[in-house]
């Protein structure tokens, strides 16, 4: 039986071709629906999007905290002195 308004499975395959445009937020919102619809029902590929995602978190605040500026952290030094 086929019910037309699901979301179609997508394969392992497919799935981890989307892996960087997901952790990415690139997808449209079917693809990511498609995407989010694998990961419940594979543990497989729930686990390395979790690791993709996770790599990419750390390197995201790693760049944040890398650049904020000097002149920031110096107003914040200088509030806490008052
Ligand atoms: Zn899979």
């Amino acid at each position: 039986m086929r019910d037309a308004n699901r979301v179609p499975m997508i394969d392992c395959h497919e799935a981890a071709r989307r892996l960087y445009r997901f952790v990415d937020r690139e997808l449209s919102a079917r693809e990511e629906a498609e995407v989010r619809l694998h990961l419940e029902a594979c543990e497989n590929c729930r686990m390395l999007f979790r690791f993709e995602d996770g790599l990419r978190r750390l390197v995201r605040n790693a760049a944040q905290k890398e650049s904020a500026p000097a002149s920031l952290r110096d107003r914040i030094r200088q509030v806490r002195l008052q």
